[in-house]
């Protein structure tokens, strides 16, 4: 692994990395992988957890062949040095800031979205001019191993290479010095990375997850509320950091809200046949999550198929706070469905417990609205809609508190691979003498009246 590392800074002092035909070209190299490779790439995820065609395009690589075009697009302008303002203390002189790579980064991916949450943060690494180590999840086998075959094969190892492997693999990774993490996971692994980056203050982008509210008032557009929300929900079948984890809903349309979901359910008919469900990754999680509730809450679904690892479409209901489905994220196809009162509770109960990934609320409240706005902390999400905030890459996306630190997509994700450096030139036609010695009260009050205060 130290061989690696090495071979990567050696190539980053190149400097080649930091031309922008160079990052051009490799952005192009790894769209042009990409799309000659889809069927071996939709075959891999479909042998990982049955994920079909339509959905591994829709939610893996569109938003990749965004990120690269976007990149593409605006590589320029966000590498220009930018000029700011000079205080009068320094005249004459300029001021600007330039944007660098941070050197040799190292990339750990998901593996629930394992191309898009792998690769999207190595096209932003490539873009601000980096060489990358990318960790793919072992959770995923086979798009792991074809995405260290594609990179690795297509790729010199001093720029881009994949490792794979799990835990002692990553271990021994993070024992060498880094100049960026960026991890994708679980809030219990994310500790562990930045500790471990800690012991070199290498700076981290930390991508976790957590458990995600719906909140439902009164007066929201039931129907439409219901069908964004089943898709948000099943999609993946539930393996998602930002599905809906929970819904809290105005307890004069729970009933209602409960039978719509039902006739939802039915209606987009879930199966991996079907193409728009999928396994659970591993039997670990299949039991993880079967554990988390009761046959009795079951208001729609509830089957466990062991054999095929699948999981009905769950929605649960006549739960409490305190039960076990609301004490860790679910990370599955089971929505616990919990009324409400007066949407202080809801507030209450939220920012009482650690701050989720995402949350959605729905609602024709304008009040309301800003005031879950304004009064709950997350990372982002949606007003009337779930998940698809995070197909708009002008919206920085990532968490906060436990659900992560940093953010990427578009111009953000750039920035989460650079450093801003700033300068001061001064020219050297004059100087000002206040600052030297020896000081008067005359230069004092001049100085007072250039600083402003
Ligand atoms: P995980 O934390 O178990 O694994 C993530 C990565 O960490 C894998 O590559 C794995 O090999 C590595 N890893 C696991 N244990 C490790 C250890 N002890 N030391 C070093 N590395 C280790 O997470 P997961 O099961 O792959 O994903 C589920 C979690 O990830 C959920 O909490 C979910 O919300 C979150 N998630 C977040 C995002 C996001 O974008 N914020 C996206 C997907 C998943």
């Amino acid at each position: 692994m130290n061989d690696i590392v090495s071979k990567q800074r050696a190539f980053f002092y190149t400097h080649k990395t930091k031309a922008i035909q160079f990052r051009l070209a490799q952005l192009n190299k790894v769209e042009t992988l990409l799309k000659s490779n889809e069927d071996l790439l939709y075959q891999a995820i479909y042998e990982d957890f049955k994920k079909s065609k339509f959905d591994t395009y829709v939610t893996e690589l569109a938003l990749l062949y965004q990120d690269i075009k976007e990149a593409k697009r605006n590589v320029r302008k966000w590498s220009r040095t930018k000029r700011v303002g000079t205080n009068m203390l320094n005249f004459p002189a300029r001021s600007y800031i330039i944007p660098e790579p941070l050197g040799v980064c190292l990339v750990i991916g998901a593996w629930n979205y394992p191309y898009q949450l792998t690769l999207a943060p190595v096209i932003a690494a490539i873009a601000a001019g980096n060489t990358v180590i990318i960790k793919p999840s072992e959770m995923a086998p086979k798009t792991s191993a074809l995405m260290a075959n594609l990179i690795n094969e297509n790729f010199d190892s001093a720029f881009l290479k994949v490792v794979e492997g799990g835990v002692s693999e990553t271990t021994t990774l993070l024992k060498s010095k880094f100049d960026k993490i960026f991890f994708t996971g679980s809030p219990q692994v994310g500790k562990i990375i930045y500790q471990a980056a800690a012991k070199n203050l290498t700076p981290v982008t930390l991508e976790l997850g957590g458990k995600s509210p719906a909140i439902i008032t009164a007066d929201s557009n039931l129907k439409m509320t219901v069908k964004r929300m089943v898709w948000a929900k099943f999609l993946n079948a539930g393996q998602t950091c930002i599905a809906p984890d929970y819904v809290l809903v105005h307890k004069s349309v729970e009933k209602k809200l409960l039978e719509l979901l039902k006739l939802e359910i039915e209606k987009e008919n879930f199966s991996i046949e079907n193409g728009n469900y999928t396994q659970i990754i591993n039997e670990r999680n299949l039991n993880r999550i079967s554990n988390m509730f009761s046959s009795e809450n079951v208001f729609v679904g509830g089957k466990i198929n062991t054999l095929n690892r699948t999981i009905e479409p769950t929605v649960l209901q006549n739960i409490r706070f305190s039960d076990d489905v609301m004490k860790e994220e679910i990370f599955g196809p089971v929505l616990p469905v919990i009324s409400y009162q007066n949407i202080e509770e809801v507030i209450q109960y939220v920012n009482s417990n650690p701050t989720p990934l995402a949350c959605y609320v729905f609602t024709n409240n304008n009040q309301v609205k800003k005031k879950i706005l304004n009064e709950i902390s997350f990372g982002g999400g949606a007003v009337n809609d779930a998940i698809m905030h995070i197909s708009n890459s002008n919206l920085p996306f990532g968490g906060v508190g436990n659900s992560g630190i940093g953010s990427y997509h578009g111009e953000a994700g750039f920035k989460s691979f650079s450093h801003y450096k700033s300068i001061l030139e001064k020219s050297n036609l004059m100087e000002l003498s206040l600052k030297y010695y020896p000081h008067s009260k005359r230069k004092l009050s001049w100085v007072q009246r250039f600083i402003g205060f």
